[in-house]
């Protein structure tokens, strides 16, 4: 995602938004519209302090993460033959490091420090059959497709340090050690393959079975139904965007685990941001509450040793909720906060009349935030709610009352605000520095050519030499 003022210019989409059609089409169109004054005045009004340590709460640590794809022809004659590729990158910051890193003064960068927080920075990538191309001679890209993604997600990752990083393991650990495409749903008790009814259970020491019907290896990895949205000639595009979504929590989920079975006092010690929502989408979206469950049992475990709550916070640069803050902003006072819930979110953002009862009840396994800090700036940002699951005393229309109650979030949201403070900077309207670096990690190509760390300095410099 482009941060602003790097986009490219606008304009273009102008000239059609004024033709007659488009604009009768419109008239019969809801959408997201500039509030009046009374009403920016009234949204603005239900805006509270936002909460601050004194002094501020912050980890010791950081690790930040942020993915990028790309779908590349495998050469320029033949376009529509296509490999994919997805690159995670998370980047970890010692907070006293970041305070040699900046100038408290000027706000200014040291490059060269820059520079070796991103020499610890590690990349992981995963190569993935685009357009025509069937991998490992399988009957289809479909096919293909699945057996790529169980041999890229059960990989070990790790590169050969101490530890494993395998993600099809974390998937059974976030299911309780084990999977069944089972036949009770219409969708998991058929071969991904052939269609034939079967029940095929997966444990970590069995992650690959043979159909019956048809001979085709099923993997664990099919229960995330990325197979699903891939076809023999259409673009895989969207496959690819759902697995690097799953792939990015689920490494979130592989680090966190990593830290807590060695030591969870540890995790206490830590903040985990990563770029979008808390929440996964499309095919494997059902892994959201797999997060969610897991989340809230090490939070039960850090609890029981008197410990603060894991904080994650899931940052959005863009999307429906920045282009709603956007139009709302310069009638908020700086050091705001509100909780988007339902009501808000249908409201005034979705313009809904028909809301759904629970707003991400499919996909959310965190809260949205709007904050605009001291500074001026203004962000949506999101931490875990505080349950276990979507079920809260037996009901989940009371889930979706008490995820908005702030109360339940102990230090959740004041320490998301003081971190966020603490890594805001001039450039960036709506990102913060460690997600900044990790940007650039993931989206730098073999080519070097990221110039973030080259506008940060510039930035800096600029404004302190005027
Ligand atoms: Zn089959």
């Amino acid at each position: 995602m482009p941060y602003n003022g790097q986009t490219a210019g606008k304009g273009g989409h102008s000239d059609f938004v004024r033709n007659p059609d488009v604009q009768n089409f419109l008239a019969e169109c809801d959408y997201l519209r500039q509030p009046s004054e009374a009403e920016a005045q009234e949204m603005a009004s239900s805006f509270t302090p936002a909460p601050a340590g004194n002094p501020p709460r912050l980890p010791e640590y950081v690790v930040a993460s942020d993915a990028s794809k790309s779908d590349t022809p495998i050469s320029d004659k033949l376009p529509s033959t296509q490999i994919g590729f997805i690159k995670v990158s998370h980047v970890l910051i010692t907070m006293s490091d970041y305070a040699e890193l900046i100038d408290p003064k000027t706000r200014f960068v040291d490059p060269f420090k820059a520079a070796d927080l991103h020499r610890n920075a590690a990349p992981i990538t995963y190569t993935l059959p685009g357009s025509n191309v069937r991998f490992q001679n399988a009957k289809s890209v479909k096919d293909g497709f699945r057996r790529a993604v169980f041999r890229q997600l059960s990989a070990d990752k790790a590169n050969g340090g101490a530890n494993r990083l395998i993600l099809s393991d974390t998937l059974l650990a976030l299911n309780g050690g084990q999977i069944s495409l089972g036949k009770s749903s219409a969708h998991d008790g058929l071969c991904p393959s052939c269609n034939a009814e079967h029940e095929f259970t997966f444990m970590p020491e069995v992650q690959q079975k043979s159909c019956p019907s048809c001979g085709e290896p099923v993997f664990v990895t099919d229960w995330l139904r990325l197979h699903e949205d891939v076809s023999d000639f259409g673009n895989n595009t969207s496959a690819m965007t759902r697995m690097m979504n799953a792939v990015e929590h689920l490494l979130l989920a592989a680090l966190i685990q990593q830290v807590f079975d060695a030591n969870p006092r540890a995790l206490a010690k830590m903040a985990f941001i990563i770029d979008g929502p808390l929440a996964i989408f499309g095919q494997p979206a059902k892994l959201h509450a797999r997060m969610m469950a897991r989340i809230g049992e090490i939070n039960a475990r850090l609890q029981q040793l008197s410990l603060e709550p894991l904080l994650i916070v899931g940052l959005q640069k863009t999307g429906e909720v920045m282009d709603y803050v956007s139009l709302i902003s310069r009638f908020l006072p700086n050091g705001v906060i509100r909780v988007l819930d339902d009501e808000y979110r249908n409201r005034y953002i979705k313009g809904n009349d028909a809301p759904s009862s629970n707003f991400g009840n499919e996909t959310y396994y965190g809260q949205d935030f709007i904050f605009k800090t001291e500074r001026g700036r203004i962000f949506n940002f999101a931490v875990p709610y505080p349950f276990i699951s979507k079920n809260v005393q037996g009901s989940s229309a009371r889930f979706a009352q008490l995820k908005a109650d702030t109360s339940r979030y102990g230090s959740l949201i004041e320490r998301a605000c003081d971190l966020i403070r603490h890594f805001e900077l001039d450039l960036y309207q709506s990102a913060i520095v460690p997600v900044a670096l990790a940007h650039r990690h993931a989206s730098i190509s073999i080519t070097p050519g990221g110039k973030v760390l080259d506008i940060i300095t510039k930035t800096n410099l600029s404004r302190s030499g005027s």
